[in-house]
């Protein structure tokens, strides 16, 4: 038994009244305006009551009657004969106070199916109803009173039921902004309620559609953030209006839910000139056999049951370009997660990677990252070096010794790297600005396959256009291999060899 278990509000008021009757007398004015017993403690300033635990805690007109019955007796008053409990939600706090608080933000909280967390935080929004100016209005009371601000008052109410939490989540509740759980508690119009549930049952079963239908439709998974229903707000009223309406229905708790996302990272290598990086839709249908990210993000979605993923990576290479050992650098947010207490082997995860997609999409040096890695990621694909593999063909024979003058002439004294100039590429015109920008390019190497054909092994600045690089893209890079060789020049095949931090 905690230790506000053993003290017994009604005691403690019922002590309090019999030695200051002039609270005694403002409490019951207030409570006779129809305010909860909560409020009108509150209003009443004293913030010594243990009212603020909610459950089984007697009634207004309860405590009414045995507070009136005190005053009677001391002061010998006659009875009011109006009934101040006709209205039956509190004017002040619009019902909130007289709900048991705590045992729904537990039960609403569980309805969000988080099977495991690790700490949790709750914030609380309450409409801005500046409630307490009416009854002091009203009632004439002494403002220099002071009352106890209704946001305290609701913070003390569930941090006095910390254990309960405790008990029922497994779980620390810490009061800083870093909780893994953030639990956002509001208190909405009832009548808005209602709606709000029929659409979190929606997100419910889209939620559990996307993990099943991962494969099949991941474009609206990955990397396209869900739409968000929209909770309809009442139209353009004005404070009073709401606050009528307010009095009428009465304001009921709602529970938004968000865990701290989990970031995974690693490496990924791609062995098929078949494969895209990211799901192709023409028309809203997937085109062509799973993508990277397919082959890699699925089995992290399943286990953690998140709600959405997000798939970056260092850059990416075209469909027909192949990832070899030791890979790019990539990195998974699940957004969400509802079982993020997973202890999970990555070598096993690395294996089924590679088994499903039969060797074709391979994860090596997986490991859980955090938001710092994204900002990494993002670096590397401007700073990094890569290495290319490639067959280059050209349209007249060439021979060995050609090859050594023309890589010799191509660097100039004294540097081991030279530069290139690059306009946009055509291919690429429909979906970038026009530029031209000099990139660096550190090795070129040749080894004649036959005089038509040579295995080209080159480390470039990112951001080459590579096969660009070899078939001059109509004069718009230079120098370019094709120039160089002064005939027609086109990479056959692409490997990225390695990228280079
Ligand atoms: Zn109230």
């Amino acid at each position: 038994m905690s230790f506000f278990q053993k003290i017994n509000p009604i005691n403690e008021l019922n002590e309090f009244c019999e030695k200051n009757q002039e609270f005694l007398e403002k409490l019951l004015k207030i409570l006779e305006n129809g305010y909860c017993i909560g409020c009108s403690v509150r209003i009443c300033g004293n913030s010594q009551f243990l009212f603020y635990k909610t459950k089984s805690l007697p009634t207004s007109e309860e405590i009414y009657k045995e507070l009136k019955q005190k005053l009677k007796t001391a002061m010998n008053v006659e009875e009011n004969q109006t009934n101040p409990f006709k209205t039956k939600i509190c004017p002040s706090c619009f019902g909130i106070l007289q709900n048991d608080i705590v045992s729904d933000i537990i039960i609403k909280t569980k309805k969000r199916f988080y099977s495991s967390f690790k700490s949790f935080n709750i914030s609380l929004q309450i409409p801005d109803l500046k409630p307490e100016s009416k009854i002091i209005e009203e009632e004439k009371l002494d403002p220099s009173n002071q009352f106890i601000a209704f946001k305290h008052y609701l913070k003390n109410i569930i941090f006095l039921e910390k254990i309960n939490f405790e008990q029922n989540f497994n779980s620390k509740m810490v009061p800083q902004v870093k909780a893994k759980l953030e639990i956002c508690v509001k208190w909405i119009p009832s009548n808005e309620i209602e709606e709000n549930n029929s659409n979190q049952n929606l997100n419910q079963n889209s939620n559990q559609n996307s993990i099943q239908n991962l494969n099949q439709n991941s474009n609206q998974n990955l990397n396209v953030k869900r739409k968000r229903t929209r909770r309809t707000k009442p139209k353009r009223k004005t404070q009073n209006d709401y606050l009528d309406e307010m009095e009428k229905i009465g304001l009921s708790l709602d529970v938004e839910t968000k865990h701290q996302s989990i970031w995974i990272t690693g490496n990924y290598e791609k062995y098929s000139r078949r494969v895209s990086h990211s799901p192709w839709h023409f028309e809203n249908v997937k085109e062509g056999i799973n993508s990277v990210q397919e082959f890699i993000a699925p089995h992290f979605m399943q286990v953690f049951k998140g709600k959405s993923i997000k798939f970056m990576s260092s850059g990416r290479e075209d469909v027909d370009v192949r990832m070899l050992y030791p890979g790019r650098p990539f990195l998974i947010e699940i957004i969400d997660p509802h079982d993020p207490n997973q202890n999970i082997d990555f070598s096993q995860y690395e294996q089924m990677i590679k088994n499903q997609s039969d060797g074709i999409v391979c994860a090596n040096s997986l490991r859980f990252g955090t938001i710092q890695d994204q900002t990494q990621i993002k670096e590397g694909e401007e700073n990094k070096r890569k290495e290319y593999w490639g067959i280059v063909w050209l349209s007249k024979p060439t021979d060995k010794s050609k090859i050594n003058q023309i890589v010799a002439q191509v660097y100039s004294e004294k540097s081991d790297s030279f530069v290139i100039y690059q306009k946009t590429p055509v291919r690429v015109l429909h979906r970038r600005a026009i530029l031209s920008r000099e990139r660096k390019i550190f090795s070129l190497q040749f080894d004649l396959i036959n005089p038509h054909f040579l295995f080209m092994k080159t480390q470039t600045q990112a951001g080459t256009y590579i096969k660009e690089f070899v078939n001059s893209d109509f004069g718009r890079t230079s120098p370019s291999i094709a120039e160089l060789f002064q005939c027609k020049a086109e990479l056959v095949q692409l490997d990225v060899k390695n990228i280079i931090f």
